[in-house]
């Protein structure tokens, strides 16, 4: 993505399509958070989003590092929980990475430092039964998508979707042994966990919004775009 007026459109819309998403999904999160935790996960990330949505107003001009760092910060501050400092941490940490803009090797360097402040935060391993299970697969299979099979980012996202989902998936039969659903040992079995569940649906938020920016766009050099003229989406209602 190389015009940035583009890009700031576009990081908006994928703002508000992951809140949109997460409003919607709030019960669903919550009642997952019930069986292996307190009933907050929906509701915390839900309040998060929409202190999100309002500290971007103005920020209509911001670089892209700038607009991500802004969505970091404000889910440390609103989310609360576990879920918040880990999610808003390493966003936030994370963001540096967009400063010379939005490109696959920007993003894949994003993905990455994202999943190590999440670790070095958090603590969590792959098959602790945290968002850890879905994060990991998400990042290393864009990464080798984008460096080793030289994907364009478009598929190289979607087939990072695909392994979050199977991480999802995978915390369904794992024994929790990190945040709240560690206290009942063997009975988080069975229960998939809800901040894989809400990483997947960021994800698939995502992936849906660069669709709509980057359909058709199979060429990575980022001085040909074929970004649309037409506003994909009504984006700018
Ligand atoms: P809390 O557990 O404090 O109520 P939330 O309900 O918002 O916070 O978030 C719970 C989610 O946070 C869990 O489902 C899990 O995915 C994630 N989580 C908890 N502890 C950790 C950790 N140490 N590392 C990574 N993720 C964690
Ligand atoms: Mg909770």
């Amino acid at each position: 993505m190389a015009d940035p007026e583009t890009e700031r459109e576009a990081l908006f819309e994928a703002v508000e399509n992951v809140a949109a998403r997460i409003a919607a999904e709030k019960g669903y999160l919550t009642d997952l958070d019930s069986a292996i935790g307190d009933a907050d996960h929906g509701t915390n990330l839900d309040r998060g989003m929409q202190s999100v949505l309002d500290q971007l107003e103005g920020k209509e001009e911001a670089d892209a590092d700038e607009i991500v760092k802004t969505v970091g910060m404000a889910l440390i501050s609103e989310v609360g929980g576990a879920s918040g400092p880990l999610y808003g941490g390493s966003t936030m940490h994370a963001s540096q990475e967009l400063a010379d803009g939005v490109t696959a090797e920007s993003t894949v360097a994003f993905a990455e430092a994202f999943l190590e402040k999440l670790q070095d935060r958090g603590g969590a391993e792959v098959g602790d039964k945290t968002m850890v299970d879905a994060v990991t697969p998400a990042v290393h299979t864009y990464k080798k998508s984008i460096e080793e099979d030289d994907l364009p980012p478009l598929e190289a996202l979607a087939k990072a979707v695909d392994a979050c989902r199977r991480g999802v998936d995978f915390t369904v039969g794992l024994r929790a042994s990190k945040g709240r659903a560690s206290y009942l040992g063997w009975r988080s079995v069975g229960h998939q966990d809800p901040g894989a569940t809400s990483t997947l649906f960021v994800l698939e938020e995502l992936l849906a919004t660069a669709e709509a920016y980057l359909e058709g766009d199979t060429d990575t050099d980022a001085s040909s775009p074929t970004i649309p003229d037409d506003d994909p989406e009504g984006a700018a209602e």
